[in-house]
């Protein structure tokens, strides 16, 4: 099928609370036009540089997310531009992010990350250490970020249930900080999904699910 015919089935399944990334590492500028083409503006990529080669070339109007893990040193290229940052999960990454929004006079919403899966390659924050940084000092004076939610990765594995044990923990977790009253947060995203578990994930509560290979093909 074309990318434009797998982004119409997988939106028209969508309920209208969850916003579409489409993740389109790896894939060339001609494939994500064919999706700019069909209506899709938002875009999710891992790499800084690729993820700048594209958007200096593409319309103006697309929303770029990154959704990698993020290097302090490279937050720089792509402070002018960027969208949403998924893969927050460090107070030290915050403190760069904002310094770089600073210079260019925005203010750059951000995820923070959210260790889930049972795999000791993936990133992110424990609720411990998610609290110390909702808790500090620091982000209270960061004017030029945002904490707009939480993001996950489920394990890599067929087990559907826990998956779902893990997506349903991420929620809870999104569901504490909901109501908390924070300078420079506002809880309303919860981006937890990929090509083979965003149904289960909106399921238990995702808002933004990230999906690659359904739409663009296998990397
Ligand atoms: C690659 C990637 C995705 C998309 O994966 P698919 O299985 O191709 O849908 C989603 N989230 C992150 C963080 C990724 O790196």
């Amino acid at each position: 099928m074309s990318i434009q015919q797998n982004l119409n089935n997988i939106k028209a399944t969508l309920p209208p609370q969850v916003t579409l990334v489409a993740v389109s590492k790896t894939k060339p500028v001609s494939d994500l036009m064919e999706a700019y083409n069909a209506g899709q503006r938002i875009f999710g990529e891992n790499k800084i540089q690729e993820m700048t080669e594209k958007w200096e070339v593409m319309p103006k109007d697309i929303e770029w997310h990154m959704i990698g893990h993020v290097q302090t040193n490279k937050v720089k290229f792509m402070a002018e531009y960027v969208s949403l940052i998924h893969g927050v999960d460090s107070l030290k990454l915050l403190e760069e992010i904002n310094k770089q929004a600073k210079k260019h006079n925005r203010i750059i919403p951000c995820l923070l990350q959210i260790y889930i899966a049972k795999e000791e390659t993936k990133f992110g924050l424990d609720e411990k250490e998610l609290e110390e940084i909702l808790q500090s000092e620091e982000v209270k004076q960061m004017d030029n970020i945002k904490i707009t939610g939480l993001m996950g990765m489920a394990t890599f594995t067929e087990d559907q249930n826990q998956i779902k044990q893990e997506f349903q923990y991420l929620k809870s977790i999104f569901d504490k900080v909901k109501s908390l009253s924070i300078a420079n947060c506002q809880f309303s995203t919860l981006s937890m999904g990929m090509s083979g578990d965003y149904q289960l994930a909106i399921a238990c509560g995702s808002t933004m699910i990230r999906v690659g290979s359904s739409i663009f093909g296998g990397r």
